[in-house]
């Protein structure tokens, strides 16, 4: 009989992980401690915007016109309990308050309320972004919470999917990987995971911490790539070189590659940033501290690119914000997502906001997340009517949208034709030709 799974933590991952594994032919059921998401996931509705999730969430949920049903959400414990032989913990793993750790609190709760019901064989598994050294301390808890004992058991199953691309990533993963303790957790997950590894993705088996690391070591490569390039934007700076041709130079060379070599603002969001602080913290712990030195000026050059931006974008506009209008082009931490999180582009106009500038925003899709965490900035309908009256407009998230406006047009309502790429993405000479004036990071100006 086919595995009944349940997803525990229905936000960016878990709803897609859900839906995926109804796409994959399970009957899933989905929990979340929010009743709110809850009741528009059981209407079919997405809680955030993730490119292709709405459709294929209304081919399985329960109750939907020519759904298969395999997919239902609950608030019930007990009744995910009775239901699932495999439960997947997808709950969020924020940074604590005030210090650099990571808060597990949402992912010890999770553990606390399920392992109870569990009274029967089932295997829990963690897709969260956890510590090293959480899966042996979670799989001690559930040996004894679990009334079924030695029955439960627990894997880790970190997570790869990009916001933006989640669906793709999720039912093409490019590497499953799995942290097991014997070899029936790691038939299960075969068992889960043999479409995606029919279709050739690599299914990597390891111990708990090596699984647990994987994806932190991952997050840190990327996070110093981005650092890397966007340290070689400042030297660029000084010096008087681009850093867009550099970055095309050296990633000719196939063992540096051409990807996340985009000098910009860099990176936000609600993994990168706390999972390299969380990844120092633990190794602080673990007295291996000094192997992730390099990881705090990673962090740093990657805070101090806003900081920068602003200052760029003061000194275009005279070298005082006051009484000034700035329009700021994006509010996500990437493009094709809802996500503020941490968002660099968010963080730029609140810090313009707090020097006096009058700032507008406009996102395609960011705009009611954006709205909430900062509620004092002004927003614009479009990105025309945010330009309206712009003494400079920052180009800060790297939507398609903004490489399609039309600069002419944008510049026949701007107070001053003067535009800041913070994303090194727009055609900087269609822009110059329209009558801006456009300077990007790490960039001579022309
Ligand atoms: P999220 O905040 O979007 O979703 C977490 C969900 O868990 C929320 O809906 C919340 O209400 C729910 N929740 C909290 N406590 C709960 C509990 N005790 N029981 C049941 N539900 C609970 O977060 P996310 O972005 O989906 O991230 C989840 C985890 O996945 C994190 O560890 C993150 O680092 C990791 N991850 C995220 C991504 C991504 O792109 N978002 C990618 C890979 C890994």
């Amino acid at each position: 009989m086919a595995l009944k799974i349940t997803v525990i933590g229905t936000g960016y991952l878990g709803a897609t992980h859900a839906a995926a594994m109804a796409e994959l032919g399970f009957e899933v059921l989905g929990l979340d401690i929010d009743p709110d998401k809850i009741a528009l996931l059981q209407r079919g509705e997405v809680p955030m915007y993730e490119p292709g999730l709405e459709d294929l969430l209304r081919r399985h949920v329960a109750g939907i016109e020519g759904s298969s049903g395999r997919l239902r959400f609950t608030t019930s414990w007990e009744e995910v309990g009775a239901f699932g032989d495999v439960h997947f913990v997808c709950v969020n793993t924020p940074q604590k308050h005030g210090e650099y750790a990571c808060d597990m609190s949402y992912v010890d709760a999770a553990f606390e309320a399920l392992a109870p019901q569990l009274h029967g064989p089932a295997l829990v598994v963690g897709k969260s972004t956890v510590p090293v050294g959480s899966a042996a301390r979670l799989a001690e808890r559930l040996a004894k919470l679990a009334p079924a004992g030695e029955q439960v058991e627990l894997a880790w199953n970190p997570e790869f999917l990009r916001e933006g691309f989640a669906v793709d990533d999720t039912l093409h993963p490019d590497r499953i990987v799995v942290g097991v303790a014997s070899e029936r957790a790691e038939e299960l997950l075969r068992e889960v995971y043999a479409t995606p590894i029919a279709e050739g993705s690599p299914f990597v088996v390891a111990d708990f911490p090596t699984a647990e690391l994987v994806k932190t070591a991952a997050n840190s490569f990327l996070a110093t790539k981005i650092s890397f390039i966007n340290a070689m934007a400042e030297v660029c700076e000084a010096a008087g070189g681009d850093v867009v041709k550099l970055a095309e130079a050296i990633g000719h060379d196939e063992r540096i590659g051409r990807k996340f070599l985009r000098a910009g603002i860099g990176f936000g969001g609600g993994c990168l940033p706390k999972d390299i602080r969380a990844f120092m913290a633990r190794a602080g712990e673990l007295g291996a501290d000094q192997a992730l030195t390099f990881l705090r000026e990673v962090d740093s050059i990657n805070m101090r690119r806003r900081g920068h931006m602003v200052e760029l974008a003061r000194e275009a506009v005279g070298g005082s914000f006051l009484g000034k209008v700035v329009t700021v082009l994006g509010a996500t931490f990437k493009p094709d997502s809802d996500d503020v999180r941490d968002s660099p582009a968010l963080n730029v106009a609140g810090q313009i906001h707090l020097q006096g500038g009058q700032v507008t925003v406009y996102d395609p899709k960011g705009m009611d997340n954006a709205r909430r965490l900062f509620p004092t900035l002004n927003y614009a309908p479009t990105a025309l009517e945010a330009v309206r009256g712009a003494h400079v407009v920052l180009h800060l998230t790297e939507w398609r949208e903004f490489r399609e406006l039309d600069p002419a047009r944008l510049a026949d309502v701007a107070a001053e034709p003067r535009i800041l790429d913070g994303r090194n993405a727009l055609d900087a000479e269609l822009w110059r030709k329209a009558g801006w004036t456009y300077r990007a990071l790490g960039r001579p100006n022309a």
